[in-house]
Parts: structure tokens; sequence; C-alpha cells
């Protein structure tokens, strides 16, 4: 168990800098970062394989039918699923994979691996979060005003995780989640097969 690396599921609305987050705490070689597979089209600069698996629908549908996916949701018209056999490959050579996932998977993700991380990171403010999403430009209009009725959706769910992340500064709030990670690691529970070798030391007198 004390070998094992954990599984970190952030969740929170389209553009409150979960993916930046994530490329701040990829710089620890802890860190690894599951690539989904999905439906979207690639934005300018995204790579497949990197950011994510670009899949047509039947591909998609395909992966699900052959049970390749840990979970999968439908969000603003588009299929994302995250690839079963790299989180239980990276797990158990004892790195954190990072699942970046919206929030009905992470739902069937918690009922899979309840003993996950959930944590849900939310802008200072909704008119922040706007700014973001019509800054960065990689959207339509249209499709920002989903993600923005979306993301009031996704608020109400915050009670579902174990921790929340104000992201107003990048690197506080890949801090702040190294932070966690290290106190979940030292949670009891985690100890159990050590303590247990420790109690059964004879010695040599
Ligand atoms: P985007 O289109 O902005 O890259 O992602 C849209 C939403 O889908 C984000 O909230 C992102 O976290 C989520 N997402 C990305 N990959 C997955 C996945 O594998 N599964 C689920 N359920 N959501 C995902």
């Amino acid at each position: 168990m004390l070998k094992e690396g954990l599984k970190i599921v952030l969740s929170g609305p389209s553009g409150s800098g979960k993916g930046t987050i994530v490329k701040e705490l990829i710089k620890n070689e802890t860190f690894v970062l599951s690539v989904s597979a999905t439906t979207r089209m690639p934005r300018q600069g995204e790579e497949e394989g990197i950011h994510y698996f670009f899949k047509t629908k039947d591909e998609f549908c395909e992966m699900i039918k052959g049970e390749q996916l840990l979970e999968y949701a439908v969000f603003c018209d588009n299929y994302y699923g995250t690839p079963k056999s790299f989180i239980d490959e990276c797990v158990e050579n004892g790195k954190d994979v990072i699942l970046e996932i919206e929030v009905q998977g992470a739902a069937q993700v918690k009922a899979i691996y309840p003993e996950a991380i959930f944590i849900f990171v939310i802008p200072p403010s909704l008119a922040e979060l706007q700014n973001r999403l019509v800054g960065r430009n990689t959207e339509t209009g249209d499709v920002i005003k989903k993600r923005l009725e979306r993301a009031k959706e996704e608020l109400y769910l915050y009670k579902e995780y174990d921790y929340v992340i104000i992201n107003d500064n990048i690197v506080r709030a890949a801090d702040y989640i190294e932070k966690i990670v290290c106190a979940e690691k030292l949670k009891s529970s985690r100890f159990e097969q050590a303590i247990e070798t420790m109690l059964n030391y004879q010695g040599g007198y």
C-alpha cells in the first residue's frame, strides 16, 4: 500500500484553470497526467496523445464497448473518457496520477475508487471565469455560453469533493495540492503493512 501512488481527481468548471495547475504539478515527476480520449476537435496547439487521444464518435463508442474506459461522460456535446490501463500501471509504479475530469466522470471514479482524492478547483468569481473563457479565445460565443451555464451546474456539486481550491494563483494552488497529497500519504490507513512488518520483527535478542 505504501508504495502505491494515489489517484487524484481534479474537477471544476471549464476555465477554472485545472489544466494550468496540472502543468505546474507535473513539473514534479511523481505526478503524471492521465490523458483522456475525446470526440472534441483539437484546439490549436493540442497534440494527439499529449493533450488528448482525439477520437471519432464511432471510435469512442468502440472504446466503451471494449470496456477500455474507467469512466466517461458527455460534456457540452462531446464525449470524454479516461483510458483504464494507464491508471493502473501508474499507480502500481508509485506515481500519483491526476485525472482532470468533469463531475459526472468524477462520480463514476468515486464509485470504483472511493479511496481516490477528490479535489474541486473553483475560480475566484464567475466574472473572472467568464473573462478567462473569453480571453483564451479557443471557443465560440455559443460554446462559452454553454460552458458558463454548465459551470453553475458543476458548482452545486462541490460537496462531493474532499477539498476545494480557489484558483487565484497557479503556483499557490499547485502547492496546496502537493500538500494535500503529502498529508494523504501520511494517513494511518496507509501504514498497516509497514507497522505489521515491525510487529512481526523477532530480532536477535
Ligand atoms: P475541454 O474541452 O475544455 O478540454 O474539457 C471539457 C471538460 O471535460 C473539462 O471539465 C475537463 O476536465 C473534462 N474532461 C477531460 N477529460 C475528461 C475525461 O476523461 N472524462 C471526463 N468525465 N471529463 C473529462
